[in-house]
């Protein structure tokens, strides 16, 4: 049940080489449960891992990675106008979206191509194009790791803010989410505010919308623009928008009268932080086997072999010029490890 000195290489999608000293996959709630109750696990470091797609190792996991495989779309409730539905956490993200979009459901349209998996997808509300998971999710269960009882979240009780939740914060490290309810709309409501996805349908000759048609706008729009972790390894943006107040944004625009930003609640602009990494010269860079990527500057790359180390190292140096060039401080959105 528990395998020694497992390789992470291929759970990773930054495709880190490094290694775990234990490591188990639960297929189901009693799996985890057992895992829990051993000695390894009560002797070692433990990271709940799904798909690998935002995290970043700089070195080995000296500890026990549990990775969670747990399974399973099912109905709870149906009515004229939604339909709640529990989701296995080891789910792929991406494969319930389709899964949606076939049934007719509404809501993740916007979220196709996100990688990993739905137990991760509260743990940073994943967030793409103008929606949030927080704006589908009911509830969730979540194993205990101390006593091993499952708890249940409600949409409140997760605290889901911009990339963030309470599982980052306050619990951060207690609990495996183990099944997530979403409540879907069976009515269409779609949401294609978001600049990009108007112009990618009207491009596509598109008129009549469904969830459907704007997933496949996504998908290209995202095709086109990001790296594809299973070619060039990645984990996504690697650095989160910051948000700043009116008056700091005001003063950095006197500088920089083209600086991308956002309105994000009363007296608060989110910038874009692609354009100020861009703008401090780093889009593109490439350091031997590993870089910032081209299209995008968020986005942190390895062509094949490079270090966590190396990433991570590159993530402060951009982080530093971002402080010194603007004054503002940059976060990484992605978990180091
Ligand atoms: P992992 O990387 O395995 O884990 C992430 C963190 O969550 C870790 O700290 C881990 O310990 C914890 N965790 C994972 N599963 C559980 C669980 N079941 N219980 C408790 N803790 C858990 N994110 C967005 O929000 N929007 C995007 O548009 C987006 N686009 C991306 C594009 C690319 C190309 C890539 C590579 C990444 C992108 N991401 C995006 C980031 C990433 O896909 C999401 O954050 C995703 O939800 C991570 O899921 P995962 O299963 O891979 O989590
Ligand atoms: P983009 O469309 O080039 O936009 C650049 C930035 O401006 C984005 O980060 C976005 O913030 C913001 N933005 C653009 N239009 C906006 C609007 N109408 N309202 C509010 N904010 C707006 O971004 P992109 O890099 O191609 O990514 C597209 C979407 O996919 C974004 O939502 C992005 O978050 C998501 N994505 C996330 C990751 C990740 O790893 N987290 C990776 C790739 C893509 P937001 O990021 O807040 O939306």
């Amino acid at each position: 049940m528990i395998a020694s000195d497992v390789s992470l290489k291929k759970f990773n999608t930054f495709g880190i080489d490094v290694s775990a000293k234990l490591f188990s996959q639960a297929e189901n709630e009693d799996h985890v449960r057992n895992v829990i109750q051993s000695n390894e696990f009560k002797k070692n470091s433990t990271l709940i891992l799904g798909g690998g797609s935002n995290l970043l190792f700089t070195k080995d996991f000296n500890g026990l990675v549990l990775k969670n495989h747990i399974q399973g779309i099912e109905i709870l409730e149906e009515t004229d106008d939604f339909v709640f539905v529990k989701v296995g956490g080891g789910v792929v993200w991406h494969d319930f979206v389709l899964h949606c979009i076939d049934k007719g459901w509404n809501g993740v349209e916007n979220l196709s191509l996100i990688p990993g998996n739905v137990g991760a997808s509260p743990m940073q509300n994943i967030g793409a194009y103008g929606v949030e998971i927080k704006e589908v999710f009911h509830e969730l269960e979540a194993i205990h790791l101390k006593s091993g009882e499952i708890h249940y979240f409600r949409n409140e009780d997760c605290c889901f803010g911009y990339r963030d939740s309470v599982f980052k914060n306050k619990v951060k490290g207690e609990y495996l989410i183990s099944r997530v309810i979403y409540k879907l709309s069976k009515k269409p409501n779609y949401n294609i505010s978001y600049g990009a996805i108007e112009k990618q349908l009207e491009n596509m000759g598109i008129k009549d919308l469904s969830a459907k048609s704007v997933s496949d706008a996504v998908i290209a729009i995202r095709q086109s623009k990001l790296p594809d972790p299973s070619k060039i390894g990645n984990s996504g943006s690697f650095f989160k928008n910051p948000i700043v107040t009116q008056s700091t944004f005001d003063s950095i625009k006197l500088k920089f009268p083209n600086v991308v930003a956002y309105p994000a609640g009363e007296d608060l602009m989110k910038l874009a932080a692609g354009w100020l990494i861009e703008q401090a010269g780093w889009k593109g860079k490439t350091y031997g086997n590993y870089g910032v990527h081209k299209n995008q500057a968020l986005v942190l790359v390895n062509y094949g072999g490079a270090s966590g180390k190396e990433i991570y190292d590159l993530s402060s140096r951009i982080l530093d010029s971002i402080k010194e060039k603007f004054g503002v401080n940059l976060e990484r959105e992605v978990n180091i490890y």
